[in-house]
């Protein structure tokens, strides 16, 4: 399971494909699973009427989805100049490589094994093209390598599988980790109360337009899941396989492996707190 990352429970919301702020548009990739929702967001980033774009998450390498993204940058006017990458799950970042080719641009992104370029990126970094600002965020926690991304002109965060469209997101553990994952959460909520980030733009799903609810209900989730690991480990269930059958008894069984990944690192997460 190297994929993100999508459990089952949270209500749709908005936009799928195309536009979706004055400054983003979506183009999904055709790579719909259980695991990635309807496929792969990659966005465009511009600011209007500028001549060059920012593109996020080139996506799976699909030549036919990676020339239409070029393709739609084109048509509204723009030319690709840098790609940035959320992080380094294939579904995000295996058509990277061939997209800076057809681009001729860069990538950018934490995981130095991801770059193309001379140019590293990082929590507190500023990215700036033709005028379209992006604050680099710190995320750790779906995986070490995430990051987020601020759109302040549009109220939007760009979250790739930190927060999803639909559903609730995997701790990849032991690569992610619950206690980096949760101060993320806090970290993107406080974007949304303090900074003006209504929307999120996700990695998978449709765009939600209530932020702060969206990080709340996350958080919400991961404290009742929490619960619900250490009751079961009271309860005499120890290994990560018996505490998910108990635990994500109403989650279908084909996301099971994944749900067992999160298992793993809350039962870290609560070994590392005394509370086991
Ligand atoms: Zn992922």
């Amino acid at each position: 399971m190297t994929d993100a990352a999508a459990l089952p429970g949270q209500p749709r919301g908005g936009v799928l494909s195309g536009p979706a702020t004055a400054r983003a548009v979506n183009v999904l990739a055709p790579n719909a699973s259980a695991m990635t929702l309807d496929g792969t967001n990659t966005w465009i980033l511009s600011e209007p009427d500028s001549a060059r774009a920012v593109v996020i998450d080139p996506g799976p390498l699909d030549e036919g989805h990676l020339r239409n993204v070029v393709d739609t940058a084109e048509r509204a006017g723009r030319r690709v100049a840098l790609i940035l990458l959320t992080h380094g799950h294939p579904d995000h970042s295996e058509g990277a490589a061939r997209f800076a080719e057809l681009t001729g641009t860069k990538v950018r992104a934490l995981d130095p094994e991801l770059r193309l370029g001379d140019e590293g990126l990082a929590g507190g970094d500023v990215v700036t093209v033709d005028g379209l600002e992006l604050r680099v965020v710190p995320a750790p926690g779906h995986t070490a390598d995430s990051l987020a991304f601020h759109l302040p002109a549009d109220g939007a965060v760009l979250t790739g599988d930190t927060v999803l469209g639909r559903g609730t997101t995997v701790v990849a553990h032991p690569d992610g980790r619950l206690g980096d994952y949760l101060d993320t959460l806090r970290r993107l909520r406080s974007l949304t109360v303090d900074d003006g980030v209504h929307t999120i733009l996700p990695g998978h799903g449709p765009v939600l337009e209530d932020a702060q609810g969206a990080v709340e209900y996350y958080l919400a989730h991961r404290a009742h899941r929490l619960a619900q690991v250490e009751t079961a480990v009271e309860n005499g269930h120890h290994s990560p396989s018996d505490v998910v059958a108990h635990v994500y008894a109403d989650v279908d069984r084909s996301l099971w492996p994944a749900a067992e990944l999160s298992v793993r690192a809350q039962l870290e997460y609560l070994r590392e707190h005394g509370l086991i």
